[in-house]
């Protein structure tokens, strides 16, 4: 679904963060990215929406490049981003309302509208907090409603940066299954992690290190190369 060539960038005050990056990402893959601070996850990870644009090399999103602003509404629609921080942006006094919010921007009928909130709160386990005010729920549940957001307008690939590093152990499991089984359902997932326990989930483990991917392959088999 994402295809990345010979991928480079330069920060604009001259710090080269990526060198290179040749990937393919695929819909159903839970891919976990790893490496030390600075080793440029979060720069290539802000590269998949479009947030950033390649240097050098290039990035299509079901062929479509990112360096082509009239593609940039649909790549960001097809690949979700969620964040660190549970407490951002919620736009609704429910969550119902707040996941309408980006579908609304979109002029679908109400009754479409009504139907992927469903199916969106359904997919990540939150339909019994429909009505409940965004503010109110748990860091965990604040990070499955971001998700659900995402995928009711009609993510294929999540794109997660240290989403449970702020969690409980409990809340981090959930959130960590969640996805488990949306990746069963055909989504595809680039998982940025700190956490040793949560590398052992993945399909295939992306290893970073100054701005290069060192190891990619199956988890037990990359753990051993290092
Ligand atoms: P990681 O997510 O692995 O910690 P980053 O992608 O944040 O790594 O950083 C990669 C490199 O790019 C580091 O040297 C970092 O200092 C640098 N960097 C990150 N953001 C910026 C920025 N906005 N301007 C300049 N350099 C940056
Ligand atoms: P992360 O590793 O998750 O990117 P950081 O603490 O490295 O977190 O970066 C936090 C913010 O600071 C990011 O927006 C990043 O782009 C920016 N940043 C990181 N390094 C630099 C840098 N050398 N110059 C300017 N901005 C930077």
């Amino acid at each position: 679904m994402i295809s990345i060539k010979a991928l480079s960038y330069t920060y604009p005050d001259g710090t080269h963060a990526l060198d290179s990056i040749d990937l393919e990402l695929r819909r159903g893959e839970f891919v976990v990215l790893v490496g030390p601070n600075g080793s440029g996850k979060s720069t290539l990870s802000r590269h998949l929406n479009g947030l950033l644009k390649p240097t050098k090399g290039s990035l299509k999103v079901m062929g479509m490049d990112t360096k082509d602003p009239s593609n940039l509404r649909k790549i960001r629609q097809l690949v979700g981003m969620v964040f660190q921080d549970p407490n951002v942006q919620f736009f609704g006094s429910t969550l119902e309302e707040d996941i309408a919010f980006g579908l609304e921007n979109l002029a679908l009928p109400a009754s479409q509208i009504r139907d992927l909130v469903s199916e969106a709160l359904a997919v990540t386990g939150m339909e019994n907090y429909r009505y409940a005010s965004p503010g109110s729920l748990s860091g965990g549940q604040k990070q499955k409603a971001a998700i659900a957001g995402s995928l009711a307008m009609g993510s294929g690939f999540l794109v997660l940066d240290e989403v449970t590093s702020m969690l409980d152990p409990k809340s981090s499991t959930e959130v960590l299954n969640m996805l488990l089984s949306l990746k069963k359902q055909g989504i595809g997932l680039l998982y940025i992690t700190h956490r040793p326990e949560e590398i052992l989930a993945a399909d295939r483990i992306l290893v970073m290190d100054s701005g290069k991917i060192i190891a990619d392959g199956l988890p037990l088999a990359v753990i051993q190369e290092l």
